[in-house]
């Protein structure tokens, strides 16, 4: 089997032990009911964190993003000791049958069940898998079109209800656009705000260097903070290349020469054309950094 299951139980009370609380099973098996509303509804959260031998990239700042995600859709508390030590037992498991693999860890905690309505507490679970093999996109880069997503970029002030920086399991948008992206000889897209502004990708966060300075877009823009831009941040402030996090007008596109998506299992892919428009990459930075962030334990 090429990935690793433990299921989640949500007691009332806070136990001593989070393992306690773990269930390995076999992801071949039925394990979710179908009146789960993270099925029935796409109601629930979820992450993905990134790992090689054992060691979960950026694993806190995926607990807190889990809990941010939580208090925006008013979700309890996930308990972060028991999902800390869920990914930890699933990846531990699965790195010792693949060692030096690139492998991922999807962790999810839905509403529960619909009916009887709150009879049950949320469902959760982590799953460790085999990433998909990111590498030649890394390398190669890739060719990223606009796309606009039909909310203003402050729709997290004035739209709170729309969810729009929660990673949550309703992600069937962030999938189509991809399509879109692929019907339009893209491999992947640069969401847009109505009012002109850039966000970030489906399943990415975007980074571009403006003016000399490496640039994304604030969690206040209704974008999900990206851990790996967090991440690569750090190293390119390590490397002395100022970065910033501001708004940025779409206008300004057409002088960004360098740019790149970043997330938990991709890392850092360069964009090599953007909106038709060739950019340039420097193939040893990128290299640097996608190393720097393999390395990641935490
Ligand atoms: N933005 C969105 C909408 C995402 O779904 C993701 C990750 O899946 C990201 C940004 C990048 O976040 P991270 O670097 O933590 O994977």
């Amino acid at each position: 089997m090429d990935s690793v299951l433990v299921m989640i139980d949500h007691p009332d009370r806070p136990r001593q032990d989070p393992a306690e609380a773990l269930r390995p099973e076999d992801a071949a098996d039925p394990q979710v009911l179908v009146n789960d509303l993270g099925i029935t509804r796409g109601d629930g959260i979820f992450e993905v964190a990134g790992s090689v031998d054992g060691r979960v990239h950026a694993l806190q700042a995926h607990l807190d993003r889990f809990a941010r995600s939580a208090r925006l859709m008013d979700l309890p508390a996930p308990d972060q000791p028991v999902y800390r030590a869920a990914v930890h037992t699933a990846l531990g498991r699965l790195a010792a049958r693949l060692p030096g693999r690139e492998l991922s860890c999807k962790f999810i905690m839905t509403r529960g069940l619909e009916y009887p309505p709150g009879a049950h507490g949320p469902t959760g679970w982590a799953v460790a898998m085999i990433a998909p093999d990111y590498r030649p996109q890394r390398r190669a880069g890739i060719v990223v079109v606009t796309l606009d997503r039909g909310v203003r970029r402050d729709v997290m002030q004035t739209s709170p209800w729309l969810l729009a920086g929660a990673k949550s399991l309703s992600y069937a948008v962030n999938r189509s656009v991809v399509r879109e992206a692929v019907r339009r000889g893209a491999d992947d897209t640069l969401l847009v705000s109505s009012d002109g502004y850039v966000l970030e990708g489906p399943s990415a966060s975007f980074l571009a260097l403006i003016d000399g300075e490496v640039v994304t877009p604030p969690a206040s823009d209704g974008v999900l903070p990206g851990t790996t831009q967090a991440d690569a941040f750090a190293w390119f402030a390590q490397q002395g290349i100022p970065t910033r996090v501001r708004s940025i007008d779409c206008e300004e596109l057409a002088g960004v020469r360098s740019a790149w998506l970043t997330s938990s299992t991709r890392l850092a892919a360069p964009i090599r054309e953007l909106d038709g428009r060739p950019l340039d990459f420097d193939p040893d930075l990128t290299a640097r950094l996608n190393e720097h962030l393999l390395g990641r334990d935490g």
